[in-house]
């Protein structure tokens, strides 16, 4: 499946519809999750030197 996925930001919803099925809100295409190890560290480094 490669169809672009689509978001409900209001209810959190993925589909495939142009507008939510729960809401009826227009959704807008869901961004794949992007794992950013880097930004990750960075943040609890950031973190424990705060601590
Ligand atoms: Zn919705």
């Amino acid at each position: 499946m490669t169809g672009r996925i689509r978001h409900c930001p209001a209810d959190h919803i993925y589909t495939l519809s142009l507008t939510c099925p729960a809401c009826g809100r227009p959704t807008s295409v869901a961004h794949p999750v992007r794992f950013s190890p880097m930004d990750k560290y960075g943040r609890y480094r950031r973190l424990a030197k705060h601590d």
